[in-house]
């Protein structure tokens, strides 16, 4: 994915919690961009911090927006979900790749057909947002050259019902010089006990059979998320902090729109990870409860 060619950034300061400095020096921000698998929760329960983090940012009038690069359920069931794990959202507050892919195609192109290896989510999402959704040519062999007649772009995402039909007429329509758009990329998506296969094995399958390569990922650590979080906040990328557990995606996705970074220690990385990186993130926290801390120059 790139990250970590970018060369040196500069920080605006090193942390890490054995070495907190008394008066850190930290820029203005007033707003908050939060991944959530790992970051804000794992499974059912909130992790540690999180819940009194958040609501200290709130309490200080910051901005909060959530982020999630899984398109299998509508921002409302991610709200509902923060809200009972004590975190009170409504949808406007989350953005998912799915949200992302619909709301910038409705603006931009919406009039293409659109063939998509998703879920029902996914589909609803899209039509939601007044995008045309092709159905299954279940007429045809999936054992054949499938025709994928009036299709203009196809979709990829994380899809637990992905079968040989969906590979053939994504391929097919590929071949036959349809756009390739994905909502997100992750190899995997972390589950209690491992992990499952997610859409970046698809979309290498289809970049590998074609030589296409994708043409538009709208999940992180795309501009296109990156720009859609930045608007719904209100507030220019210096002004905003991103916060995640993953350095090549929430935390690239923060250093290339110029946001200050911080990544939480709560999840998929280690502060060795950390160690071994070009371009670190500005802070290295354990839970989100130092959060308001970094900040805490604005109280007085
Ligand atoms: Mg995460």
């Amino acid at each position: 994915m790139g990250y970590g060619r970018s060369g040196a950034r500069p920080l605006i300061i090193q942390l890490n919690t054995s070495t907190l400095p008394s008066n850190p020096v930290t820029p203005a921000i007033d707003g908050f961009i939060f991944d959530l698998d790992g970051t804000v929760y794992l499974g059912e329960a909130a992790l540690p911090g999180a819940v009194e983090g958040i609501t200290e940012l709130r309490r200080r009038g910051k901005r909060i927006l959530f982020v999630s690069n899984k398109p299998l359920e509508p921002r409302a069931a991610y709200a509902r979900k923060l809200s009972r794990l004590g975190i009170p959202a409504a949808p406007e507050d989350v953005i998912t790749s799915a949200f992302v892919l619909g709301y910038h195609l409705a603006r931009t192109e919406p009039h293409l057909n659109l063939y998509v290896i998703g879920e029902q989510n996914l589909l609803d999402e899209l039509r939601g947002h007044g995008l045309k959704v092709m159905n299954e040519f279940s007429e045809q062999s999936a054992l054949e050259v499938i025709e994928p007649r009036g299709v203009d772009a196809v979709v990829v995402a994380f899809d637990r019902t992905l079968d040989y039909r969906k590979l053939n007429t994504a391929y097919q329509a590929l071949r036959q010089g349809a756009r390739f758009f994905a909502t997100n990329a992750d190899k995997a998506c972390p589950m209690p006990g491992g992990a499952i296969p997610d859409a970046g094995g698809t979309i290498a399958a289809l970049e590998h059979m074609t030589g296409r390569k994708l043409d538009l990922l709208a999940g992180k650590p795309s501009m296109l998320i990156t720009q859609v979080a930045l608007q719904r906040l209100e507030l220019p990328a210096e002004r905003v902090m991103m916060v995640g557990d993953r350095l090549e995606t929430d935390i690239y996705m923060g250093q290339q729109a110029g946001m200050a970074t911080a990544v939480t220690l709560t999840g998929v990385s280690r502060r060795e990870d950390v160690a071994r990186l070009a371009a670190p993130p500005d802070f290295v926290i354990e839970t989100l409860a130092e959060l308001p801390r970094i900040v805490s120059h604005d109280l007085d």
